[in-house]
């Protein structure tokens, strides 16, 4: 899906970082102070194998910013985690959490691994000594990981039992993201693609685009593209491609998703022969589809300055985090095409996530309405505060966005004082 040279998504969370804090006129040391993680962790542990063997894996926790709260932020599985990757997603998570006005910092962790090669076994073996190796750092009141790509409420549970077992009780509230039977909050598992869906909606709202058979194009089609993609589709949208790692399928005049969605749910791929409902696409072609809505929900750097020309979407809601490099942002606002950002557009999420965390530090249990109203809430109030902010300052989506969720973080910063 990448084009030309690698970019590295610490570099593009960095260059935000400095537009922001040039708008908001940063002391020089506390926009230091802010791009900088507090702590990174990076752990090699062992793993047995089905086979006998010993295998060692690599591992990281990033907590990047904890001023207004514990670190927040999911753990992935894939080939291609690295440091700098971890340390850009923990800085996401902090502007994150921070635009959405919740008392959390932001964290991120990894692992080096393929999970599609790995049996569920051994995905436990390495989920349990992983959670044993980074238990140092995370916890309730300290950093509470979350599902991310390639993890599920089953790994979360792994984390869960680890954890608690090493600390002698149940401690639920370490992770969100569980399984309800293990304190896992309703509405958690669809809040970020129903999250993209609200912003998304907010946004075709402010430029009189009817959802009604808008054509919306989903690359992804995991926990956040493909809710989205359901959210769309009983909104009436015709919803012309998506996509997973293997490629997409394309048809003009609309899929259907709750079946292609079945399909994948079965066979691990979108597309099969007996439910072939369209056309292959490539991740790249199915990015410059001519649609209304485009949800970027799979990786970083997939709008570059390579493709941002040839993108036709009206309107960008990014589900996945950090899909747009900073050379990409200029070109489609130049060119008028209304960008919701990462870290307003999959905020449902971390917004939920708090939600269960609440819950469990507190015994409660709210109803799957209660949920929905609060996050409703919260993503339309944040959308209000980033658009009137970029109209007021003259600044694009993404700009506003982190020059709220940066000018926050700054402020606590600058009430905590520098100790000593
Ligand atoms: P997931 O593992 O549930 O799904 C990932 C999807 O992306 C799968 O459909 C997979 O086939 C597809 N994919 C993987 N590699 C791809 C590639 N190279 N090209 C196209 N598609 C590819 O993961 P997820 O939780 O849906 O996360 C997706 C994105 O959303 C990530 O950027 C993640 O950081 C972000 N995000 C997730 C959450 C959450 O709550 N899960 C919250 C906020 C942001």
């Amino acid at each position: 899906m990448e084009q030309g040279k690698k970019i590295n998504p610490l570099d593009v969370a960095l260059k935000q970082v400095e537009i922001a804090a040039e708008h908001l006129h940063l002391d020089p040391g506390i926009c230091e102070t802010i791009k900088q993680p507090q702590r990174e962790l990076i752990v090699h542990f062992p793993v047995k194998m089905d086979d006998g063997s010993i295998k060692v894996f690599t591992g990281y926790r990033v907590q990047h910013n904890m001023t207004r709260g514990p670190g927040k932020g999911g753990i992935r599985y894939h080939p291609e985690v690295n440091l700098d990757e971890v340390k850009a997603l923990a800085m996401w998570m902090t502007w994150k959490a921070s635009v959405v006005n919740i008392p959390f910092g932001g964290a991120k962790g990894g692992v080096q691994c393929n999970p599609k090669e790995m049996s569920a076994k051994e995905l436990e073996n390495m989920t349990r000594r992983f959670t044993w190796e980074i238990a140092i750092m995370i916890g309730p009141e300290r950093d509470i990981p979350a599902p991310d790509v390639y993890t599920n409420p089953q790994v979360m549970a792994w984390i869960m039992d680890t954890y608690s077992i090493l600390k002698g009780y149940s401690v639920p509230g370490v992770v969100t993201g569980k399984p309800l039977e293990l304190g896992g909050s309703l509405g958690r598992y669809e809040a970020t693609g129903k999250g993209v869906f609200i912003t998304a909606q907010e946004a075709a709202a402010h430029l009189k685009l009817p959802l009604k058979g808008a054509k919306v194009v989903v690359q992804g089609c995991g926990n956040v593209g493909g809710i989205a993609a359901q959210y769309f589709e009983r909104a009436g949208a015709k919803m012309i491609a998506i996509s997973d790692s293997q490629g997409g399928i394309y048809n003009k005049k609309g899929l259907n998703i709750s079946s292609l969605l079945e399909c994948k749910t079965k066979y691990y791929c979108l597309i099969t022969p007996g439910t072939k409902q369209g056309d292959s696409i490539s991740n790249e072609e199915l990015l410059e589809l001519d649609c209304d809505i485009l949800i970027p929900s799979a990786l970083e750097n997939q709008i570059t300055q390579k493709n941002a020309r040839k993108i036709k979407a009206k309107i960008i809601a990014e589900g996945a985090n950090g899909p747009t490099n900073t050379e990409a942002d200029k070109i489609l606002h130049d060119r008028g095409i209304f960008m919701v950002p990462d870290i307003l557009a999959n905020a449902g999420g971390v917004t939920v996530s708090y939600f269960e965390w609440v819950q469990n530090l507190q015994e409660l249990l709210w109803s799957e309405e209660e949920i929905s109203d609060r996050l409703t809430r919260i993503l339309k109030k944040s959308f209000a505060e980033v658009l009137n902010l970029s109209r007021k300052e003259k600044v694009d989506m993404r700009t506003a966005a982190l020059m709220l969720g940066i000018g926050r973080v700054a402020e606590a910063t600058r009430l905590r004082g520098i100790y000593p």
